[in-house]
C-alpha cells in the first residue's frame, strides 16, 4: 500500500447521485419524453440501476429509460444535489483534507464524459476540474472515504483502501445496512464528524 501524509484525510467523493441529482433528472426527462408511458416515482426507486427497475415494470422501459440519460444534455443539466456544492467547497479549504470527485461514466460514453467534465467546470470551478478521478472501478483508488449513493461498490481490489459511506438516495433509503456500515443522509447530515473520525483513526 502507498504511504500517505500522516494526518491527511483524502476523500473520493462520488457524483451521480451525491453531488449531481440524477434521479430527479433521469424521471423528469423519462416524463416529458415518453409521457403516455408508466414511470417509477421517486419514493417507490428500488435498485441501484433505474433501468433494471424500469424492465420489471415493462420491459420496453429499459432501452426508453436508458435513452434518456444516453441523450445530450442529460449529464450537464442535472440539478445540484442540495448543499453539495457548498460541502465540496468548504472541504477543499479544510486543512489536512484532499477531495477528489471519483465518477464512473457509463459505457456509452459520448455525451456523459465530457459533461459530466463541463458539469464541474460550471459549478464547481477549475479547481475541481483537477480533481475529476474517472474510473469503472473506486477500488483502485485510494483514498481513506469514498461518498457514494451505490451499496455494493465492487472491483479488482477486494479490500480497497477507503471506508464507503452510503450517501443516502431514494434507490437506497429503504436498504438496511449491516452495523459497521455508515450513512451520510444527506449534506446537511455531520459530513465534518465524519471526516474527524476518520482523520482520528489516523492518529
Ligand atoms: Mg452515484
Amino acid at each position: 500500500m502507498a504511504q500517505r501524509r500522516a494526518g491527511v484525510v483524502r476523500v473520493l467523493v462520488d457524483m451521480d447521485g451525491v453531488l449531481a441529482d440524477f434521479e430527479a433528472g433521469l424521471l423528469r426527462g423519462f416524463r416529458s419524453r415518453f409521457p403516455g408511458d408508466p414511470h417509477v416515482p421517486l419514493e417507490q426507486r428500488r435498485g441501484f440501476l433505474a433501468r433494471d427497475q424500469y424492465r420489471a415494470l415493462r420491459p420496453d422501459l429499459a432501452d426508453k429509460v436508458a435513452s434518456v440519460y444516453e441523450s445530450p444534455g442529460f449529464f450537464l443539466d442535472l440539478e445540484p444535489i442540495p448543499g453539495a456544492l457548498e460541502a465540496l467547497q468548504e472541504m477543499y479549504n479544510m486543512p489536512d483534507t484532499e477531495v477528489f470527485i471519483c465518477t464512473s461514466p457509463l459505457l456509452n460514453y459520448d455525451h456523459c464524459v465530457g459533461e459530466k467534465y463541463c458539469w464541474v467546470q460550471r459549478y464547481l470551478g477549475p479547481q475541481f476540474v483537477e480533481r475529476i478521478i474517472l474510473t469503472r472501478d473506486k477500488t483502485l483508488v485510494l483514498g481513506d472515504l469514498l461518498i457514494d449513493d451505490k451499496v455494493n461498490i465492487q472491483g479488482l481490489e477486494a479490500t480497497p483502501s477507503w471506508e464507503h459511506i452510503l450517501f443516502t438516495c431514494c434507490h437506497n433509503q429503504h436498504q438496511a445496512l449491516p452495523p459497521t456500515r455508515r450513512r451520510l443522509l444527506s449534506w446537511s447530515d455531520n459530513w465534518r464528524e465524519i471526516i474527524d473520525s476518520k482523520r482520528a483513526q489516523q492518529e
